[in-house]
């Protein structure tokens, strides 16, 4: 099966050995009126899968079990070429595209119903150019990325989970432990190679306005980005980590807490992240710190042990097995996480908190998350150089939750709304692109915020006929209506 762990050789073989196999299929299809051909193979670049053959079921699925989307056609490319010939292949049969790298979009924007989906799953490697500056594929992960860097001593700064992949993650922005030092993944791209829309294999080389609307502005927009440059930075050599825990909390001592975590998270230095977290019994406080712990540091943690019920100090660990610790669950799993709303501080959403905690605790399983952003991402020249909209803003809070039994589904979803419009109502309107939600209304205007004029002109230049097309993309007729 030509699944993403085989090189060019082993994929052209299998191509081969299954045309046997694709006849019989191709005239099963033609007998039951089925509008698109089963596998058809191409120079070797790419190979077309439709439901009828048992690698769509592998290629077809994303992270999020409870996403079930249904494309017409994947096309599982080898190189820039292949991709290429996927959009021709795709305008041929007047079928939408979108693009799939690890497959972690937590709405499934990846995986288009009735369309075509490019995945990248083969373009998964990573290579050094030279002592700071790699090449890779769009569908490499983070574990990868981390386990061939943080030998030599050297860090991208991303995100936490070990199976995103670097496409995704850098095209949205890409926040982790270590972005307020570093900067957001995408400050760190320095090149990319795209098929665009128009069918044209295009580097930014040629033109710097692509790069910056790739830097935050580039999920599924303009073209099937198929490598990526990056400079890399010296890494941290260890991070230490804190938990602060508080059990059986009321509304009233959850607030009073996450009040406080906001006074306090406001003035960390950039080498820490922090987070709060309240899941409707108990709140947590993460902080992480990648140098010694300063003043301000020691009076973060004596405030919060001493409003703790519960208190976990680490040692400082080398940064490699530090980020073990976030690498969170490998396999697909069944949940609902979304952006909450990016805030300047506390005032904004004061008034509203006792609400949404209200309505998190009458709901066990939903989880309420705010993470630190600022330091290094509000730096003015990065701010220039991408389309990421949102530096202003020092906090991303995110809603989450999980559950294998399909049956909660609904209670949970109904219940998540309902939270998400209390931050709607009091204007909360700045949303992270990583972390979309299908109910967004006017997503233009939540993800791009000021930047969306500049990328529907780049959409315009790249993808004029709107043919990268899955909900929640850009469209040139928002520009120039029909
Ligand atoms: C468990 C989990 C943990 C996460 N942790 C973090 C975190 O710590 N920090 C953070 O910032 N984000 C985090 N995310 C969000 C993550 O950054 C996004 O889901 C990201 O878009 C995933 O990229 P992907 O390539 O794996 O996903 P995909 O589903 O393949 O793609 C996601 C989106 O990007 C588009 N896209 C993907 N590849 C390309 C390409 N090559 N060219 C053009 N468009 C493309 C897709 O069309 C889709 O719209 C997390 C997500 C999950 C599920």
């Amino acid at each position: 099966m030509p699944l993403p762990h085989q090189n060019r050789k082993q994929f052209i073989k299998t191509i081969s050995i299954a045309g046997m196999a694709l006849l019989m299929q191709k005239v099963e299809a033609l007998n039951k009126k089925i509008p698109y051909s089963l596998m058809e193979e191409s120079n070797g670049n790419v190979i077309y899968y439709s439901k009828f053959n048992a690698e769509y079921t592998t290629l077809r699925k994303g992270f999020n079990k409870r996403i079930d989307n249904y494309p017409n056609v994947i096309a599982l490319c080898q190189s820039s070429a292949g991709v290429a010939e996927a959009i021709a292949y795709a305008k041929q049969n007047k079928l939408k595209v979108t693009v799939k790298s690890g497959g972690h979009c937590m709405e499934g924007l990846s995986c288009l119903e009735g369309g075509l989906v490019i995945n990248l799953s083969l373009l998964n490697t990573v290579e050094f150019i030279d002592a700071n500056t790699i090449k890779v594929g769009p569908a490499c992960t983070l574990k990868k990325i981390y386990e061939t860097l943080l030998p030599k001593g050297k860090y991208l700064p991303g995100g936490s989970c070990q199976t995103v992949a670097i496409g995704g993650l850098t095209l949205g922005g890409g926040y982790g432990l270590l972005s307020r030092k570093y900067g957001l993944t995408c400050d760190s791209l320095q090149e990319v190679t795209m098929v665009s829309g128009n069918g044209n294999i295009v580097n930014t080389k040629s033109d710097k306005e692509l790069l910056w609307a790739c830097k935050g502005g580039g999920n599924g927009n303009f073209g099937a980005i198929t490598e990526m440059k990056f400079v890399v930075q010296k890494a941290a050599a260890t991070m230490q980590r804190f938990k602060f825990r508080n059990q059986q909390v009321t509304v009233e001592k959850a607030t009073t807490i996450c009040s406080k975590w906001f006074e306090l998270s406001k003035i960390l230095p950039d080498t820490c992240f922090s987070a709060f977290i309240f899941n409707g019994r108990t709140t947590y406080i993460l902080l992480t710190n990648i140098e010694k712990n300063n003043a301000v540091v020691n009076n973060f943690i004596a405030t919060f042990k001493a409003l703790s019920t519960k208190v976990s100090m680490g040692t400082a660990m080398h940064l490699s097995q530090a980020l073990k610790n976030y690498y969170a669950e490998a396999n697909p799993i069944t949940f609902k996480n979304a952006s909450a709303g990016l805030y300047k501080d506390f005032t904004e959403i004061e008034s509203i908190i006792p609400e949404v905690f209200a309505l998190v605790k009458k709901t066990p399983g939903i989880i309420y998350q705010v993470n630190t952003l600022g330091g290094t991402i509000q730096n003015a020249a990065l701010e220039q150089a991408s389309s990421f909209a949102h530096r202003d803003c020092f906090y991303f809070s995110e809603l989450q939750a999980y559950w294998e039994n399909p049956a909660s589904a609904n209670k949970f979803l109904t219940n998540f709304e309902a939270i998400q419009k209390v931050f709607a109502a009091k204007g909360i309107v700045a949303q992270y692109r990583n972390y979309p939600d299908i109910n967004f209304k006017n997503t233009d205007e939540l993800y791009y915020g000021k930047n969306i004029k500049r990328l529907l002109a780049i959409k315009n230049k790249y993808d004029a006929d709107d043919l990268f097309a899955a909900p929640q993309s850009l469209r040139t007729g928002t520009i120039f209506p029909a």
